[in-house]
Order: structure tokens, then sequence, then C-alpha cells
């Protein structure tokens, strides 16, 4: 099975209710979309989003490195070749993760068709299906409280609460949550760099002391600021999740050596795919610490990836926040992982399982 040609595309889909969180307002989910084709027919699919505020890219930069550098690299290799292959990738150009991510996504398609095998048991195996929770956006108190009752009424059981505009309102915004969930759900907060390390130590002990119980905190404190995020995780006996902070497998071990986390929430795009991810999950099994896998606004084609690999290394990864398709209006996904609000259940077809892309626009270059 070899790579006889790599073509990109452009993917829009509408959300349901627009995301906010303290960095930014998504209304519409849009990715780069790329399709590998080979000479045994096969097609292997894959996508990223531009995330310029969190990786540096934008669907020019990601397009642009696929179709000058990457994809060069990679034409004519065959797919059984899958560490070469990867090590091409990866070491093709400088960071540019999601554009790696939205190519080494569609090499493991491949990689686990040649095998006539779902992506997940190429993978290792697991129980094909998974539990997400769902994102409740930063609003008015009153919105995110029904907000947060509509999730639960749709059966979900973790809500991850985005936080990290105004200190004070954000207690009370949790607080709010809190009350009027009745311990339906559990709440992971993430207040997208939003806080200084004292306001979240400050933060973190009002709502301790309370009785308000959080599962976690996400990146309460700036991405670079690592003994910022060390100082919180020694004050405070909430869980803290790196997430920005964390890009590769090597910034994970500084942080668990550094103890400045107690958690790491794996993204292919800021991994670069799923290679470094799956290092990423073994690692933090070594050190006995959990994964989150997550995603940014993001279509399912490469959600789906991410639930493959959370499926394969449930043993680290335990928890999923892969709730993009759930925010999403419709599913231009034809075939593959399925996803109905808080569940998510693989295929048991080869590879991603997808047949076809509805919607999707091909770029074409002269
Ligand atoms: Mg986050």
């Amino acid at each position: 099975m070899k790579i006889t040609s790599i073509e990109l595309g452009k993917l829009r889909v509408p959300m349901k209710t627009p995301f906010k969180t303290a960095l930014r307002t998504v209304d519409h989910v849009e990715d780069v979309v790329i399709i590998i084709d080979t000479d045994t027919g096969h097609r292997g699919y894959g996508s990223a989003p531009a995330t310029a505020v969190i990786t540096g890219e934008t669907h020019g930069s990601i397009i642009e490195a696929i179709r000058t550098i990457i994809a060069p690299r990679i034409l004519g290799e065959d797919i059984r070749n899958l560490n070469h292959i990867v090590d091409l990738i990866q070491h093709s150009i400088f960071k540019n993760f999601s554009a790696k991510a939205a190519v080494e996504i569609a090499v493991y398609d491949l990689f686990a068709q040649s095998f006539n095998m779902p992506l997940y048991r190429i993978l290792g195996g697991g129980e094909p299906v998974i539990s997400t929770d769902l994102t409740i956006s930063v609003d008015y108190i009153d919105k995110m409280v029904a907000d947060a009752l509509q999730a639960i009424d749709q059966g979900f059981d973790a809500l991850k609460v985005k936080v990290g505009k105004d200190l004070a309102l954000d207690i009370e915004r949790i607080k709010a949550i809190h009350a009027a969930i009745q311990g339906k759900a559990l709440i992971r907060l993430d207040a997208n760099q939003g806080w200084t390390p004292k306001q979240t130590v400050w933060a973190l002990r009002q709502l301790e002391d309370s009785g308000v119980e959080i599962e976690l905190v996400e990146q309460p404190v700036r991405s670079d600021d690592i003994d910022g995020m060390r100082y919180v995780t020694e004050r405070v006996t909430t869980p803290v999740m790196a997430d920005e902070s964390t890009f590769g497998p090597k910034e994970v071990i500084d942080i668990i050596r550094m103890r400045a986390a107690d958690i790491i929430n794996i993204k292919l795009t800021k991994t670069g795919g799923l290679s470094n991810a799956i290092k990423i999950a073994d690692i933090a099994a070594i050190y006995g610490v959990d994964c989150m896998i997550g995603c940014m606004a993001e279509t399912s084609i490469s959600v789906a990836a991410a639930a493959h690999l959370a499926v394969a290394k449930s043993s680290s990864i335990t928890r999923i926040d892969l709730d993009s398709p759930a925010l999403a209006a419709m599913d231009p996904i034809i075939g593959g992982v399925k996803f109905d609000n808080s569940e998510i259940t693989l295929n048991e077809t080869p590879g991603l399982g997808i047949e076809s892309i509805q919607n999707l626009t091909m770029l074409h270059f002269d």
C-alpha cells in the first residue's frame, strides 16, 4: 500500500451554540482536511483546525506546511513502514504540530486499514464506547446554569466549565452551577490561562472552603508560567491539569518531574498527531499520572482519531473531553465513529471507517 497522492480540502461545520473561552469565541468549526490516496485504492483521512492563539497555526500555514514540505516527503512511501513515515513527518519541519497531526491521522487510518482492523485495535484494543464531558461556555450566570442543566438532561455526567474572565464573577458562576446541578455531574474548570497563580490559589481555596467540589482545574495560569502552575499545584487540593503548557512528550516529562501539574491534557493538535500522543500516554502511565484526551473546536475526523487513541490507552487516559462533535449542529462525516451527545461509539470498520465527507471543498493548486 503505497502513497500515490495527497489532496487537501476545507470543511466548515456550524456549531449549535457558540463556544466561548477566556481566549476566544467560535461559532463554526473550519478544518483543513487531508486525503491520502494509495495504489491499492485505500483512502486515509485526517484533519486539523487552525488554533492560532494556542498552536500559532492558521489554515494558510497548515496548508502550506503540508503541501510544500510534509506531503512531498512521504509521497511514494509504503504505509506499512509506519515508524519511518512518522519520522519523516515529525522531522520535516519545526513545530507546525497541527499540520503534522492532520497528516499522521491519515497515515494511521491507512496503517490500520492495511491490516483490515479499526484503528483502536491496531493501537492495542479496548472497550469501544467512551463517554465525553461537555463544555459550558463562559457567559452570564443564568445562561451557564441553564446550559449545565440542559447538558445533564442530555446525559452528560461531567461538565467542563469555562472560566477565567473575571475572578469574583467566576467564583459566583461556579457556585451557582454547583448548587443547581446538585451533584448530578462532575465539574471540571478550564480557566484557559485567565488567572494569575495567586488568584488561582485564592479562588480554589474559596471554593474548597465553601464545599464546592471541583474534579480538576485546567490551565489556570499562563502557558509559559510553569513555576506559577507548580505554585498552584503545591497549594491547593484540587488536581491541576496542564493543557496549553504541554505540547510534546518532553514537556510532559518536565512537568511531571517538576510536579507542576497533576494531570496532562493530550490533544493531537499539540502533540503533532498520534505517535507523540501514544508516547505521552505511556510516559504518564510510567509515572502514575492521569491524562485527559481533549480536542480543539474541530471536526469529527480528527476527534475520531483521538477517540480511538483514548480507547486503546484507557489505563492512562482516564478523562475524555471530546465534545466538539456534540457542540456541532451536524456531522458531515459518513461512516466511522458515532458521536451521540456524551456517548462516543467507535467503528468496527477498518481504520477510522470514514466512507465520505459531505460539504467538503477541495483545494486546487497549480
Ligand atoms: Mg483547555
